[in-house]
């Protein structure tokens, strides 16, 4: 199919595009969008059929639900069984990068839901997710726009090379602000699971939550045969084509093996800015100073897609810690490196 592609620069003047978007969500077809976090590829989010084209373009498992994505946080009552937890997150966070997990109502195809009784739903507050989900008039499905396992989108750029030719439309929205998708969270009762880290992170899940547990697979590898909470842990994710290998040590001797590697073995590394004028620039992508998270953040998906353009079998990157956003870091980092830690 013919892809168009509508950039959107001011986002005060949208022109024609955010109708003919609509337009193409509600007729069942799939419209890719900005958000604050990463590009989302959105379809009617009422629509079963909706739901399969996604999963399709994707080349996505049906069995890993979608997000809904409304324009207000109350709208969520039409979709799912909210309560108090939720209203006080909404109060916090919404609109914002999180996704609440709820009990959802009937009018939510099980197609959407990966055939769970329950809806994962999030507010986003990006200007034109915002505009086109008010104009659309219903929820809006969307997953992150890549094709299943690789990196998510955080610019146009990105989203047309996996995107272009499966999907109607895509608006060039320019780059996400965070760079990683949102917090997920599962409300049970009175407490809260954390089943994907994001740019609301623990500590601030706490404030509003006596109770925030962390589902072990954030952190860990599922066991063999573990039934996962949400699917999509179960799934090989975010990887770049080459070997991705997480090194865990002190800074300087982190540095000092990359530096041996790059010129042994022509690996590709991603790097602290800090780092940079000690190692072969052709073969390193830098994603931020150390002690910025929320840059890492935005430059990772694209520095693991660009690592792969560099030609090497082998990428490096520091293990991240765990404070902060550090956590959601920590949790893309090991899935694209499927586990691999070395201790140097
Ligand atoms: P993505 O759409 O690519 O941002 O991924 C959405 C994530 O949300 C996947 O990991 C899903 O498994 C998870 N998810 C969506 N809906 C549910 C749900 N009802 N229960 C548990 N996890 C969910
Ligand atoms: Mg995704």
């Amino acid at each position: 199919m013919d892809t168009k592609i509508a950039r959107i620069i001011d986002t005060t003047e949208y022109g024609n595009t955010l109708d003919e978007a609509a337009k193409i969500i509600l007729s069942g077809g799939l419209v890719v969008f900005p958000t604050e976090t990463v590009y989302g590829l959105g379809g009617n989010g009422l629509l079963a059929d909706a739901a399969k084209k996604i999963y399709s373009a994707k080349g996505r498992p049906s069995d890993n639900p979608l997000i809904i994505h409304i324009a207000e946080p109350k709208d969520a009552e039409n979709y799912a069984f909210t309560g108090d937890i939720y209203y006080r997150l909404a109060e916090s966070f919404m609109p914002g990068p999180l996704t609440v997990i709820m009990k959802k109502r009937d009018c939510i195809p099980h197609s959407v839901t990966g055939g769970l009784d329950t809806v994962a739903v999030r507010c986003p507050s990006h200007p034109v997710a915002h505009a086109l989900i008010e104009k659309c008039g219903v929820p809006i499905a969307a997953p992150s726009a890549n094709i299943s396992g690789r990196p998510s989108p955080t610019s146009a750029e990105y989203v047309i090379e996996d995107m272009n030719g499966r999907v109607e439309m895509i608006i060039d929205g320019g780059e996400c602000e965070i760079g990683l998708e949102s917090t997920i969270v599962k409300i049970d009762g009175n407490s809260l699971t954390l089943l994907r880290p994001g740019a609301i992170t623990y500590d601030a899940l706490c404030c509003v939550c006596e109770d925030v547990k962390i589902a072990p697979a954030v952190l860990e590898k599922l066991a063999e045969n573990e039934k996962p909470l949400s699917p999509g842990m179960k799934y090989r994710h975010y990887a770049p084509n080459a070997d991705f290998v997480l090194l865990d040590g002190d800074d300087s001797d982190v540095l000092e093996f990359i530096k041996k590697e790059q010129v042994e073995n022509n690996c590709a590394v991603l790097c602290y800015d800090e780092e940079l004028s000690h190692l072969d620039a052709s073969l390193s992508i830098c994603i931020g100073a150390k002690e910025d998270l929320n840059t890492q953040a935005k430059k990772l998906f694209t520095a693991l897609r660009e690592a792969d353009k560099l030609g090497a079998n082998k990428i490096y990157a520091h293990l991240p810690t765990l404070d902060g956003l550090g956590l959601a870091l920590y949790n893309r980092m090991i899935r694209a490196a499927a586990h691999t830690i070395k201790k140097v």
